[in-house]
């Protein structure tokens, strides 16, 4: 277990380079929020809350993790007593960045400072079942659904939901990790060998047409306001283009992505920004998962909306009026997955802005997103190309 170190705000040790300092900002004039998570997610709230005159302390079990050039990062297990105490002393609000913060640990922060989102969105989104059960209790649309806890489990999920399907561990599962697709009957023996030995679930396979997602906040007087939907393009369980507003976007799909977010953040009580992952199934659109934070789909607002996710995340959690979530034009976000594409080539591109998280390069890591801003499709369209030539496997 990391130590758990602490670095005052206002005070550089003697001959130590503190690299945040907050001179001018008075704990009385100035929010701090703490943030479960030290990310890049968590650094890009930080950035956002700068203008804000927000402060952000971030817990995160790695030294140097990306938000440290935003604010103090206080290193240690996002579960340990400890670091989560310090880590919300004297806050004015906590919130996290990454839904595998231990739920148990929101909860007990809860008893002393308000946590927004609530633990209770927490526990949702950390088990696949709980999620989809949600879902199905609401109304929403969700592919068919079976968990199998043992090998006879599995048959009679298999019974139910037909095939192909795919079989995803419960809890822990993302970027694709943790599933099997079975294309028949015939695969259950290889799929369990592969999963089984914990709480497993089997899904329909969904045969979409394409991937959005509906990033929505809900302010603390329940007052929701959704960003436009969001067309996403993976490749081998990651993320790599999103466009918003989603390619032929119109108002009755809009209306249907909103409605499913709106459901589900009146259910939870929500306060801040939650995403819906969405398969639209000729024009249909079924729940897959929540993630209930800012999202790697919600990169592109920071230049092709009114109002950041991250600035809308902060409004949200400190009680604030939300933004306008409307797009400015359209805008595509490829990821930089692996190393960061060459600068220059990438600012190059008219429109195009490029965000380093300052990670190491390694494979399949994200480290860092260009986004791309244009006033018509088309414009977008010739830009992205032109973006997508240029480290090809690496960006995009
Ligand atoms: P997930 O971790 O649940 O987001 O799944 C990762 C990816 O697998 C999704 O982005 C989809 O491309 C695909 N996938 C997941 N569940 C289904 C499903 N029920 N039907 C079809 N494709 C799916």
């Amino acid at each position: 277990m990391k130590a758990v170190t602490r670095r005052s705000l206002h005070q550089s040790e003697p001959g130590r380079c503190n690299p945040v300092r907050w001179a001018t900002l008075s704990d009385v004039e100035s929010p701090l929020v703490a943030v479960l998570g030290g990310g890049q997610l968590g650094r890009m709230l930080g950035l956002a809350a700068i203008p804000l005159g927000v402060r952000c302390r971030f817990l995160d079990p790695v030294d140097g993790a990306p938000a440290a050039a935003v604010g103090p990062l206080v290193v240690g297990p996002l579960g340990d007593p400890g670091a989560l105490d310090a880590v919300a002393a004297g806050a004015d609000v906590v919130t996290y960045e990454w839904e595998g913060v231990p739920a148990e640990g929101a909860a007990r922060l809860a008893a002393g400072c308000p946590v927004r989102p609530g633990p209770d969105a927490l526990a949702v989104a950390q088990d696949r079942l709980a999620e989809k059960t949600a879902f199905r209790r609401l109304g929403i649309g969700v592919p068919e659904f079976a968990a199998v806890d043992d090998r006879a489990g599995l048959e009679a999920a298999i019974d139910a939901v037909g095939a192909p399907a795919i079989l995803k561990t419960r809890r822990g599962g993302y970027d694709g990790k943790g599933q099997f697709v079975l294309q028949s009957a015939a695969d259950a023996d290889a799929a369990f060998a592969a999963l089984g030995g914990e709480p497993l679930i089997l899904e329909a396979m969904v045969p979409f047409d394409r991937e959005l997602s509906v990033i929505a906040a809900r302010g603390l007087d329940g007052e929701v306001r959704c960003f436009p939907l969001v067309d996403n393009a993976h490749r081998d369980g990651i993320l790599r283009v999103s466009r918003a507003p989603a390619p032929g976007l119109h108002d009755a799909l809009q209306a249907q992505g909103e409605a499913i977010a709106h459901r589900l953040l009146d259910d939870l009580d929500y306060v801040g920004v939650l995403t819906v992952e969405l398969f639209d199934a000729a024009g249909t659109l079924l729940a897959n998962e929540i993630a209930p934070r800012v999202h790697n789909s919600g990169h592109w607002t920071i230049e092709g909306a009114e109002t950041s996710q991250f600035e809308q995340h902060l409004r949200a959690v400190l009680g604030w009026p939300l933004g306008s979530p409307a797009a400015r034009g359209h805008a595509a976000m490829c990821n930089a997955i692996g190393a960061l594409p060459p600068r220059d080539a990438v600012l190059a591109v008219a429109g195009a802005r490029l965000h380093d998280y300052g990670k190491a390069p390694r494979p399949g890591r994200k480290v860092g997103h260009v986004t791309v801003v244009a006033d018509s499709p088309d414009a977008l369209d010739e830009r992205l190309a032109r973006l997508l030539t240029i480290a090809p496997g690496t960006l995009g």
